[in-house]
């Protein structure tokens, strides 16, 4: 069967959002279908014994290997790439293998990063436990704190990573101060962009040089599969992402990269929603508790900066409610309609107490330096009706006496 290349680039760049979401990337066979074709294939065939000699020297474009490529797989990457405003895009088996690959990749020995405690528990792992094996160091930096990225500066800081909004304290990190920052010492930027997505904060409009995802959350946005992506230019996926990512094999399945080419479509009509909703959710909530942390509520220390560089603020926000873990454990043991759930970016709303889940595996005493409290609760708030769920929050908080 043979297949159309991939789409012309400069057909595509004009396109707006919505449009890039729902047809970027696509390819079409001679058979015309509208939705886009899975290929469970791990290799490929050839016409001749010269056309694989000219793929594999890199003179022709083609397939060689699903390891390397595969045309669903490609598709994703392209309508990513497009979405996030980058050069390219490539794609991994998870968030994590995302997160990995960019630190393993840039970095060598005796490099240093600066990255925001405020960070998902296993990238932290991966700083602290891994890079150390292989000599190269860490600075962990309040990352709101701009003063301390660049006392954290050394000769040999290759990279500045962080994420924005924080799980699960919600704290915000200026992404174009601190890109500035990195800028004026040929610093690299990566960004852990999860929480907010392409459609709500695009970070390489701000000036990173990376955006990294767990496309297991908005990106798939129904709780299906688990799946990575890394954005950057081509001159720095060709030199540091892709030799690595060929020869370690982090590589995402055909279906799972089909399941959240899908999920794109209605990224956009979901983030938003779900945003929206959100925000609903904690003006309610933040008359019933004592402390709400969504970076959409004037209250947010950091509101400003969230209208600056942010669409919406999203759909993950967390809160704290009076009598320490006994009762946040029993407020979700109350709930009749929301899910006990450490995921996120999910259609259905989850629920989870960060300090015995997500946060488990870190010390008290770094759980207390990061914010993440006992009492504290964190939502992500799916497609449901709103009423309902400000209903089920209401009777789980009655229930246990707040
Ligand atoms: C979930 C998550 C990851 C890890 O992604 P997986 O797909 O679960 O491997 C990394 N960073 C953030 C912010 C996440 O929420």
């Amino acid at each position: 069967m043979k297949y159309k290349t991939g789409q012309d680039r400069s057909q595509t760049t004009h396109w707006r959002q919505a449009t890039r979401a729902v047809r970027g990337g696509t390819w079409r066979s001679e058979q015309g279908e509208t939705s886009e074709a899975l290929f469970i294939t791990s290799g490929y065939s050839y016409e001749d014994a010269q056309t694989p000699a000219e793929r594999f020297a890199g003179r022709a474009a083609g397939m060689t290997y699903s390891r390397t490529q595969n045309p669903t797989v490609q598709m994703l990457e392209e309508r990513i790439a497009l979405m996030e405003g980058a050069e390219a895009c490539r794609v991994q088996a998870s968030g994590m293998s995302a997160m990995s690959s960019v630190l393993l990749s840039r970095l060598s020995m005796g490099d240093h990063l600066v990255m925001a405690r405020a960070a998902f528990g296993p990238t932290l792992w991966v700083t602290q436990n891994l890079l150390t094996r292989f000599g190269i160091a860490t600075t962990l930096v309040d990352g709101r704190d701009l003063d301390a990225w660049k006392d954290a500066i050394q000769p040999n800081t290759k990279l500045f990573f962080f994420e924005t909004p924080a799980n699960p304290t919600m704290d915000i990190v200026d992404i174009r101060a601190v890109c500035d920052i990195a800028h004026e010492h040929g610093i690299d930027v990566a960004v852990d962009n999860a929480f907010a997505s392409s459609a709500l904060q695009r970070p390489m409009d701000l000036g990173a040089d990376v955006v990294a995802y767990s496309a297991t959350k908005l990106m798939d946005g129904q709780g299906r599969v688990l799946a990575g992506a890394v954005c950057a230019s081509a001159d720095w996926i060709n030199t540091y992402l892709l030799p690595y990512q060929r020869n370690t094999g982090p590589t995402l399945a055909p279906f799972n990269a089909w399941v959240v080419l899908k999920g794109l479509e209605t990224l956009d009509l979901r983030a938003n929603a779900q945003a929206r909703a959100a925000l609903s959710v904690a003006q309610k909530l933040e008359k019933r508790v004592p402390c709400v942390l969504h970076p959409g509520l004037p209250s947010h220390p950091q509101h400003d900066l969230v209208k600056r560089q942010m669409k919406m603020a999203g759909s993950v926000f967390s809160f704290e409610v009076d009598g320490g873990r006994e009762r946040a454990m029993a407020v979700l043991d109350a709930l009749r309609l929301i899910d006990i759930s450490n995921n996120i970016g999910d259609a259905k709303s989850l629920m989870t107490h960060p300090a015995s889940t997500t946060h488990s595996s870190i010390s008290p005493e770094a759980r207390a330096a990061m914010g993440v409290s006992e009492s504290m609760l964190r939502i992500s708030v799916g497609l449901e009706d709103v009423e309902d769920l400000v209903e089920d929050l209401d009777q789980a908080l009655h229930s246990v006496g707040l």
